[in-house]
């Protein structure tokens, strides 16, 4: 079987919108793949001659007071179900406290974990980026999901990843 990739991280951070940049003009494959329940969605995804299959954690939108423990629950979840995960950061706001407790759920896995900033529109942002380093995850890698800015990049770690 190919190599699963779950995305993981707080809501509107731009998974989602990752996803598809990722996935581009290509039609996206929804597939069975166990452990993935209804709220998780998982297509076929390619970059430079590799076949991963992606996984949004997507449709799930928990209230604010227990969002804290359920990304750490879905970041949980990623670590047992796929081969790698890749946590997505808005950079304009920056590591909040959940995304030190996602990153400290991360750290202990043996897995391989990339650490996407998004939002990173344009040149100004890239500083603020350095921050994330602060989470232990290795190289914050600067994408703009929205305008495409770096995903190349940001894809060419992954696959090297997996
Ligand atoms: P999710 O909840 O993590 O899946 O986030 P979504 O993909 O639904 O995106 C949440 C919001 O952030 C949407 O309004 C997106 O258009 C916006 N967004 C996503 N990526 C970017 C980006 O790279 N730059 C900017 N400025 N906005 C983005
Ligand atoms: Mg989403």
């Amino acid at each position: 079987a190919q190599p699963v990739l779950a995305v993981v991280g707080r809501p509107n951070v731009g998974k989602s919108t990752l996803v598809n940049r990722i996935l581009g003009r290509r039609e996206a494959v929804v597939q069975d793949v166990p452990g993935v329940t209804r709220d998780r969605v998982a297509y076929d995804a390619y970059w430079s001659g590799r076949r991963f299959t992606l996984v949004d954690t997507g449709g799930w939108e928990p209230d604010a007071t227990g969002l804290q423990a359920a990304v750490a629950a879905q970041a949980e979840m990623a670590m047992q179900t796929a081969d790698a995960v890749l946590l997505v950061v808005d950079a304009t706001v920056g590591a909040t406290t959940t995304e030190e407790t996602v990153a400290r759920v991360l750290r202990r896995s043996k897995k391989p974990v990339l650490l996407a900033a998004n939002k990173v529109d344009d040149d100004r942002l890239l500083a603020d980026t350095a921050s994330l380093w602060s989470l232990g995850l290795g190289e914050p890698h600067p994408v703009s999901a929205l305008h495409g800015r770096s995903s190349g990049d940001l894809l060419d770690a992954v696959v090297a990843a997996l």
